[in-house]
């Protein structure tokens, strides 16, 4: 068996470098010029990429969106459609989207592409933490999210627009603490009612033959995407049915957040700042993930939202897609993780987009990192050494990607996003009208989706004078007023 280019079983060390205090203040705003993303970059992939950039700014809405990746765009989405079907009278609601960059070019214009919920991995750690209940929720959300998504890709008809792949996933457990983790998760999520008929242990042997890694594994059902053509699609979406009420400005960074005074003309409660000038509106949304605590510098740190930086190569494989298969993978405590594109044009081996490595630069582990302008080489060495060591024959050793770049996570101290309103605990009632979704720790594609549905929830009930009833697939502990504590 090759000997893999990792550092392994660092998944503990890590959390205990999540959870130390910091001294450094809040985030940045992204970067200018990032590094040139697949997603992003590929020609013609980004037609929304400058949208609203020039010309005349948007200075008065109901409802500003700050951030455009999959919940900023996920949240329009949802507040147009639950507009219609609560039947309140949203005709005339404004909403605009504020993008500091081009169109989805933070986290979600930059991942790995997976779509792949939990089936009934954490079972045991959400048990311990919150109870039985809301580890089934953690889950329920996660397949929630995901089966929303494939089915109105499948309902609009976007599979091909959005690349949608149904290549299952697999999981590889290179150690055996992996091994005693992923065993005891199962058996929790049976023994917790979670139907995990559709996950298959896998034998070293069973692994090898047909796939070529010489470990056991775990094979689940699991899509893999373009997730800046999900993004685009669904804004798309939102236009045909909010029309001029929707504006996007991209290159817009907001800069700060001021009341406006009650005794002011204005009917609005908020001015956001940007380069542009200001934008007055009644509510706020935070899809700014990784960077939401350069505007609420209470999010900052170990109990808020913490900047880290991941890193993705794109690899061509030495082998076909039959050979290689269209299964996504992760391993190493989900540090690694890969998937095949679908072959374009004349090519025969596929294109393989790799991210992880972030364990070599520990203790960092590229933590409190907002710079994706710039690649890691410590990082880049370990994704280039490591497909060739684990698929022997697959890779070829020494072979350059044809594309790297990182982009920005934002990890929380549970893994778990901020969904709802924004609360400072030091000053309660200072935010009324500003809502939050994020900070997904690196697995944000099953879950943003799902959160931005929450949070849009809430605001729409709060339009319509109602009580928001939290559904039942939405775990409590990801909800603010249940989080002060942190
Ligand atoms: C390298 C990498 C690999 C990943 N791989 C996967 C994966 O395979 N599967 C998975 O499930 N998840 C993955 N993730 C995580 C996933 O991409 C994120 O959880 C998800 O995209 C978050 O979406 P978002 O819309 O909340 O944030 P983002 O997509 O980051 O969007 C936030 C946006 O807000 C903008 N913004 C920030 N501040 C301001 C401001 N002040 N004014 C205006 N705009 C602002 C940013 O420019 C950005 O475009 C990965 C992330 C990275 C970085």
């Amino acid at each position: 068996m090759s000997t893999l280019p990792l550092v392994l079983n660092a998944i503990a060390e890590e959390q205990a470098v999540i959870e130390l205090p910091v001294q450094s203040g809040p985030a940045a705003l992204p970067v200018p010029n990032p590094t040139k993303s697949l997603w992003v970059d590929t020609p013609g992939a980004n037609p929304l990429g400058k949208e609203g950039s020039t010309g005349a700014l948007t200075h008065d809405a109901d409802i500003c969106i700050i951030g455009s990746g999959i919940t900023g765009v996920s949240a329009a989405y949802h507040i147009s459609r639950l507009l219609l079907e609560e039947g309140v009278d949203g005709k005339d609601l404004k909403i605009t989207i504020l993008e500091a960059r081009d169109f989805c070019s933070g986290a979600t214009g930059r991942n790995g592409g997976h779509l792949t919920p939990a089936f009934f991995q954490g079972v045991v750690g959400y048990s311990a933490l919150y109870g039985t209940e809301e580890a089934v929720r953690a889950i329920a959300l996660e397949q929630h999210t995901s089966s929303s998504i494939v089915k109105l890709i499948k309902k609009t008809g976007a599979e091909a627009a959005v690349d949608l792949v149904e290549g299952g996933h697999t999981t590889l457990l290179f150690t055996e603490p992996e091994v005693v983790v992923a065993k005891a998760d199962y058996a929790a999520a049976k023994a917790a009612g979670i139907n995990v008929d559709s996950v298959k242990f896998l034998s070293k042997d069973e692994v090898k033959e047909t796939y070529g890694a010489e470990y056991p594994a775990i094979h689940a059902p699991g899509h893999n995407l373009w997730p800046l053509k999900l993004v685009t699609h669904l804004y798309n979406l939102t236009k045909d049915t909010l029309g001029s009420k929707l504006t996007l400005h991209t290159n817009t960074p907001v800069t700060a957040i001021t009341p406006i005074l009650a005794t002011s003309d204005s009917s609005r409660r908020w001015n956001l700042t940007t380069p542009r000038g200001p934008v007055a509106c009644s509510y706020v949304l935070h899809a700014t993930n990784a960077y939401a605590s350069h505007l609420l510098p209470h999010m900052h740190g170990p109990s808020g939202i913490i900047p880290t930086r991941g890193q993705i190569i794109a690899l061509r494989a030495a082998a076909s897609l039959d050979n290689i298969t269209k299964s996504s993978w992760d391993g190493n405590d989900g540090f690694e993780y890969w998937f095949p594109r679908p072959l374009a044009g004349d090519e025969t081996e596929p294109l393989v987009i790799l991210g992880g490595g972030r364990e070599s630069t520990k203790p960092k582990f590229e933590l409190y990192t907002v710079d994706d302008a710039s690649v890691n080489p410590v990082v880049g060495d370990t994704l280039r050494r490591f497909l060739p060591a684990a698929f022997p024959g697959k890779y070829e050793p020494g072979r350059e990607p044809e594309m790297e770049w990182t982009g920005i996570m934002g990890y929380t101290k549970t893994h778990d996003p901020f969904v709802g309103p924004v609360i400072d605990p030091a000053q309660p009632d200072a935010h009324k009208g500003q809502y939050i979704a994020a900070g997904y720790t690196g697995h944000g594609m099953p879950r943003a989706y799902g959160c931005a549905e929450a949070v849009a929830g809430i605001i729409v009930a709060d339009i319509a004078g109602k009580q928001y009833t939290v559904p039942d697939w939405l775990p409590r502990h990801y909800l603010t007023q249940n989080r002060l504590h942190e």
